[in-house]
């Protein structure tokens, strides 16, 4: 026989895009269009609904970077059309290689009604199925001329992605506006011959299926009338009907695919477009379930269905009732599928409380899967929080990303830091945007690395950020590869359906321990500081807010703010998004964050106010009480509590060195600051060690260029280290406080178009070196770090992370070592050898490296961390953090892990001191500072009970004693939700007593007896 197999395979491809693609439309009439443009932001339903239209001809322009136009479209169904299905196809000027990123729209009927989103790939509204002839037709729609700032062009510098430099230049076209008959015979074909030819692709060419395929194709093909398509069409279809009823093998691998549209609640476009962007496909999806019986959607990110629910409550009713039915699934549990890596233990603990509460007061429905398809890595803490949120799986495919590794699994169980396990899948198709291509699927059959053990994968189905959701041909191509010889079988099922029969068929998989660490996007630990700094502080004042709250409530009866701090902990969730904490976002949605993070903090620092105000009085004696919301005893100081302090301590000097440069002490560390203002020495006077290594100066800044082969904001690539400058140069150094409680010198550096300052603190009766830094930054695609090299031999360094630490390498042994080359930390890294050790401590940044070097002199080792302060993409905010920054991080020689835990929570809850003079007992005391206080406050449900969440924080068993200084009527340990677990810790009088494994999560939920306020 001979090969021709090309040649069908060429003339397959000519005839569907020439011929048979066509004819699914074979009449068509232009619509009257009529477009009336918002003069500025989005306007309400009505408003743009009744605003006049002026005409506008297809071709023409419309649509400045960020407008909202509304169209109205007319006409009449043509009498010949009778009887056929009849629909309007909408082309605003859509790029189809791009099914989202660019102009959307949602259809209204003239009563207002939302009918289905406008997308890419996506443009079609039915009309009638059968039309009457004559029939009057009219539509509105709300179309956005989002600007496109990624493709095209990718990662160059675009003023596009804020207001007020995207300039009014229109963006689009209009391409087509028509009504049009819908053969739906042909668009079948179309299904039949894209499996088909997609299948074959895929199938190996030396096996007779590839071939049985090819020639139906060929039969199929020499069956259509190329000048009359429609006529034929069926005749077509039914020479492929034999080689699509052949059933798949009994070893094919079982795919479970979703429906699924990826909306980032914010990234290329502000907030308040997410909000449209969710309308637009969720309207799009409920249409989509009436008319496809065995279709199943799943959203997460309840924040999104919140945002449906305020702003278009017609869409919201069809999703309530989908939802009841069990076909529009809400997945994840958590308020958004923020990032992993940095939110605190209580914000990641608070994401799921505040998403699965919704999802069950809304609709009943009790996720069981974490749903995080893209979020840049998932840290050791997240596993036990997961699990105590009441949730027992996890779904990302982000992992596939990483640059260096292969990860070994794609069904495994993860394990956390304190050794709690979550079965958990990466769908092998390495996307969560599956488009039901034969390539896709067949990548996941031949990808999926448990065969062999497991046959069930899971395929995201649809496209995301305004591709507009799942799609009719998706659906058709899905029933096609149910059972299909040659390929995967395709099911749509639910998240929690699939993850039933995975663990089902798979209960005992390899498992993983530690973090899932990404092996990309590591700058965006750093990107966009203040951010993150607003992330840290919001985080901050709302432990001291719950605490303070809880505090006075229980013991002066003031009123507990459930509202106020349920909508600002919903506030910051929300920005804990993973593209806005990472700072990956366009320059507006970073300007509006910064706005919202300064007013979370007003309104908390007031909350505060109020309740230390209510607890000590007005304090009229002149007195000063501190406030200690520490989880640690300090200066006297109960932890959670408030007591009048008088400054005792003494012992601070400062003197200047013989060599240049000044010497710090405070009785506890020396510190020796150069003439180039460098921290040349930091002795420990306790356990007479030196911190910094020999020859080495620590607090070192160095800068280096940053330009990653893309993703500018996200990712610094290992190359960067290869050309550093340190910043030694000075312009001043001085002395600024001689006090004999405190000494401090102060560093100015001048350098590129940029300055430092940096003051450098020994207080009394403090193990660290306190390091102010301000910096006037204004580099471009630089990387600034601070170098703290340390005399410590160690193979591994503590990281902070959720309820707990995790250990890395300090080596680069093999590849997953050395691609860490930048990671998280939360409040601190330790580094010790068996009997001493230093912590370096922040209060707002996040990323840092670790490395080692054995010294030629006298063969010690050095271990340097360095986090880092600034970078300075310019895509997709070419500005990004341009302008004055203030950082606080400090250096703890000497300091165990406990001090490393102590030291971190110390530099982000400084004491608060008012005036008064009265006592204030902490709530809950606990006699072990190994168990950490993590939260205080009233119980969610209103009912006035108290909440305690605690953890291990040294990675040992703990025992400890909790004491209320209110009466308790009962405890209950419970979830993260505030649900009872059935357990009940030993209560004898006021005193709970726990025993707590390492790092291991505690929630306690503390009735108070009647009489306790
Ligand atoms: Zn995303």
């Amino acid at each position: 026989m001979h090969d021709d197999r090309s040649l069908v395979e060429s003339r397959l491809k000519r005839v569907l895009d020439e011929r048979i693609r066509p004819a699914i439309h074979p009449e068509s009439t232009p619509l009257e269009v009529g477009i009336w443009t918002a003069p500025d932001e989005p306007v309400p339903v009505a408003e743009g609904l009744s605003a006049p239209r002026t005409p506008i001809a297809v071709g023409q322009p419309w649509g400045a970077p960020w407008g909202t136009s509304w169209l109205t479209v007319s006409g009449t169904v043509p009498a010949a059309w009778a009887g056929r299905t009849v629909e309007a196809l909408i082309d605003l000027g859509f790029d189809k290689n791009m099914p989202g990123f660019q102009c959307e729209g949602l259809v209204y009927r003239p009563d207002g009604t939302p009918v289905k989103g406008i997308n890419p790939c996506n443009q079609w509204v039915q009309i009638a199925a059968p039309a009457v002839g004559g029939e009057q037709v009219l539509l509105h729609v709300e179309a956005a001329s989002n600007p496109v700032i990624l493709d095209y062009h990718p990662f160059l510098p675009t003023g596009l992605g804020e207001k007020a430099t995207a300039g009014d230049q229109p963006q689009y076209r209009l391409a087509r506006i028509d009504l049009v008959v819908f053969d739906e015979t042909v668009w079948q074909l179309v299904m039949d011959l894209e499996v088909l030819g997609e299948l074959m692709a895929e199938l190996p060419v030396d096996g007779a299926r590839r071939w049985e395929v090819l020639r139906a194709v060929e039969r199929a093909l020499d069956a259509v009338d190329l000048q009359n398509v429609n006529a034929t069409a069926a005749a077509a279809r039914s020479e492929l009907a034999g080689v699509l009823a052949a059933p798949a093998s009994a070893s094919a691998h079982r795919i479970s695919a979703v429906g699924h549209a990826h909306i980032d609640s914010a990234w290329l476009w502000p907030l308040r477009e997410t909000v449209r962007k969710v309308a637009r496909t969720t309207a799009n999806m409920t249409a989509l379930l009436e008319d496809e019986p065995d279709f199943v959607y799943t959203m997460s990110q309840a924040q999104q269905y919140a945002w449906i629910k305020e702003h278009r409550p017609e869409v919201y009713a069809k999703v309530k009732q989908a939802v009841a039915e069990g076909r529009f699934v809400p997945a994840g549990g958590m308020w958004v599928e923020s990032d992993t890596n940095m939110p605190g233990s209580e914000a990641m603990a608070r994401q799921f409380v505040h998403g699965k509460r919704f999802f069950l007061e809304e609709f009943g429905v009790e996720n069981e899967e974490a749903w995080l398809p893209d979020t840049f890595g998932f840290t050791g803490g997240l596993p036990q929080i997961i699990k105590a949120a009441g949730s027992k799986w996890l779904l990302t495919q982000k992992i596939s990303w990483s640059q260096i590794n292969s990860f070994p699994h794609h069904t495994f169980w993860w394990e956390g830091i304190d050794g709690s396990r979550i079965f958990t899948h990466f769908p092998p198709i390495d996307t969560y945007n599956c488009s039901m291509k034969g390539s896709e699927i067949a990548h996941a059959a031949r990808n999926f690395k448990d065969k062999g053990r497991a046959t069930h994968s899971l395929a995201p189905t649809g496209w995301g950020d305004g591709g507009g959701g799942t799609t009719r041909e998706m659906i058709a191509k899905a029933a096609r590869l149910r059972n299909l010889e040659g390929s995967a079988t395709v099911r749509w099922e639910k998240p929690a359906e699939f993850f039933a029969k995975a663990q089902a068929e798979y209960p005992d998989p390899p498992v993983w321990v530690g973090e899932l660490y990404l092996e990309l996007h590591r700058a965006t630990l750093t990107s966009q500081a203040k951010t993150k700094q607003g992330n840290r502080a919001s985080e901050n004042l709302l432990r001291e807010a719950e605490l303070w709250a809880a505090t006075a409530a229980v013991q002066t009866g003031s009123a507990y703010p459930y509202q106020q701090l349920d909508r600002i902990w919903k506030t910051v969730l929300l920005h804990q998004f993973h593209d806005i904490l990472p700072g990956s976002s366009i320059a507006w949605v970073h300007r509006e964050a910064e706005q919202t993070y300064a007013a979370v903090a007003e309104e908390l620092t007031a909350l505060i106010g109020e309740a230390q105000l209510a607890l000590v009085g007005d304090g009229t004696s002149g007195g000063e009480v501190v406030f200690n919301a520490t989880p640690h005893e300090w200066a006297g100081v109960p932890a959670g509590g408030a007591r009048g302090v008088a400054r005792a301590q003494q012992g601070c000097t400062v003197q200047a060195r013989p060599e240049g440069g000044f010497l710090l002490d405070n009785g506890l560390l020396r510190v020796a600051v150069d003439g180039r203002g460098l921290v040349v020495s930091a002795y420990d006077l306790l356990h007479e060690r030196e911190s910094v290594a020999p020859g080495a100066a620590a607090n070192l800044l160095q800068i280096h260029p940053d330009f990653p082969n893309m993703w500018d904001a996200w990712d610094v690539d290992q190359f960067y280290r290869n050309t550093v400058t340190d910043l030694t140069d000075l312009d001043e150094l001085t002395v600024v406080a001689k006090d004999s409680d405190a000494v401090a010198v102060r560093v100015t550096r001048s350098f590129g178009a940029s300055r430092v300052v940096q003051t450098l603190t020994l207080s009394a009766g403090a193990p660290r070196l306190d390091l102010d830094t301000e910096v006037d930054w204004h580099e471009t695609e630089k990387f600034l770090k601070a170098a703290f090299p340390l005399d410590l031999h160690t193979e591994r360094y503590a990281a902070e992370t959720q309820f707990g630490h995790l250990h890395r390498p300090t080596h680069t042994n093999t590849s997953w070592e050395a691609a860490k080359f930048e990671a998280c930390n939360h409040r601190f890294v330790h580094f010790a050898e068996p009997d001493w050790g230093v912590a370096l401590v922040t209060a707002s940044t996040y990323g840092h490296d670790v490395t080692r070097t054995v010294r030629a002199a006298d063969h010690g080792t050095t271990t340097t961390v360095r986090v880092s302060l600034l970078r300075a993409p310019r895509f997709p905010d070419p500005h990004t953090d341009q302008g004055v920054h203030r950082f606080r991080h400090a250096l703890a020689p000497g300091a165990t892990i406990g001090d490393a835990v102590r030291e971190g929570y110390r530099i982000n809850l400084p004491e608060r001191r008012i005036p008064g003079d009265s006592e204030v007992a902490p709530l809950v005391s606990v006699d072990n500072d190994a168990v950490v206080v993590s939260a205080v406050k009233l119980a969610d449900d209103g009912s006035g009970d108290v909440v305690v969440r605690l953890y291990e924080a040294h990675g040992a068993r703990a025992r400890a004693e909790l004491r209320t200084s209110f009466a308790p009527a009962g405890v209950q340990a419970c979830d993260l939700l505030e649900r009872p677990l059935g357990e009940h810790p030993a209560l004898r009088g006021g005193t709970v007593e726990l025993r707590l494994r390492p790092f291991q999560l505690v929630t306690l939920r503390l009735a108070r007896a009647a009489d306790a306020s």
